[in-house]
């Protein structure tokens, strides 16, 4: 196997363009693991520790470009995300375990495409858009088209993903991220990311989605709808979560069965919505 430690992001792309089966490596928390265990053997690794742009932060009127190589814990620890980005903050500060979020990057998150993970989610309850550099050109695309099956991207072969930006969202809009898992640090069995925007008593704007409940981040348009304009009453989170746990398709593992999953769709929503609420208040 080659490797390769480029120091720029056209080097990078330079070196994944010279294996059909060249891979970035990140954090390698994921990536290492697979070829660890066998999964994987790619014939080149590109690190991408070296490329300074990478790991650039850039706070812009409308909201932060994060770069890929932003680990969770330095995601976690940005007080810049707030408001409606405090999904993703959340997400990255409660996941797996300190050691999991030293290593793991944003970038990686998005190119491994774990339908078990909850970065993905926060992103996309964000309205997330991610920077794909390929050869010879750069594009910004919604975070939610990149994500097509579990494990699979809409990456093209000698692509990466170099920043990812997080929009402010409306004016009073709260993410919130919320996961249940059988113990601490393991992966969840349902996440909810949401972000809220509050008209007095009554929800004005949201975006729900879930996690762990299919292959890709769930979101539906019309949960969303059914909870604009309500005050968030019990039966609205009900049907709203009815519409999501029908549209869910989780597997039985060992964190839960799928029937166990849809049931508890609503109710974490319900929880996740409170508690946004409340914060969406102060
Ligand atoms: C034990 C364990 C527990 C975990 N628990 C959770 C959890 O509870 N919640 C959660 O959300 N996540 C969890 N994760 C996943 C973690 O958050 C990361 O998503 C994952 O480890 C990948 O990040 P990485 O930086 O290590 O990427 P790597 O392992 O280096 O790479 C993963 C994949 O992404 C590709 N890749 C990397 N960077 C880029 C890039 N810039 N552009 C395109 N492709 C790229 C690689 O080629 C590879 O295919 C866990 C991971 C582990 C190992």
């Amino acid at each position: 196997m080659r490797y390769a430690e480029p120091e720029t992001v056209e080097a990078a792309l330079s070196a994944l363009s010279t294996h059909e089966d060249a891979r970035c490596l990140a954090g390698g928390a994921s990536l290492v693991a697979m070829m660890n265990a066998g999964r994987i053997g790619p014939g080149m690794l590109v690190s991408l520790h070296r490329i300074p742009e990478l790991s650039t932060i850039t706070e812009t009127g409308d909201g932060l470009w994060l770069g890929a190589m932003c680990t969770h814990r330095t995601v976690a620890a940005d007080a810049r995300l707030r408001g409606a980005m405090a999904a993703v903050r959340e997400a990255a500060a409660w996941l797996a375990h300190p050691a999991i979020r030293n290593m793991a990057t944003l970038g990686g998150s998005v190119g491994l495409a774990d339908p078990h993970t909850e970065i993905p989610v926060a992103l996309v309850a964000a309205s997330a858009r991610v920077e794909v550099a390929g050869p010879g050109s750069r594009r910004v695309v919604p975070v939610e088209s990149l994500f097509v099956d579990s494990y699979r991207t809409s990456l093209q072969r000698g692509e990466l993903v170099t920043r990812v930006f997080l929009p402010r969202g409306e004016d009073g809009a709260v993410g919130h991220h919320l996961r249940f898992s059988r113990v601490a640090a393991d992966y969840p069995t349902v996440s909810i990311s949401l972000v809220l925007a509050m008209d007095g008593d009554r929800c004005r704007q949201v975006r729900v989605v879930v996690g762990s409940c299919g292959p890709v981040p769930l979101h539906v348009d019309a949960a969303d709808q059914r909870l604009v304009g309500t005050r968030l009453e019990a039966e609205d989170v009900a049907e709203a979560g009815g519409l999501l746990a029908r549209a869910a398709a989780p597997i039985d593992d060992v964190r839960g069965s799928a029937e166990y999953r849809r049931m508890l769709i609503p109710r974490l929503l319900g929880r996740a919505l409170s508690q946004a609420r409340e914060r969406a208040h102060v």
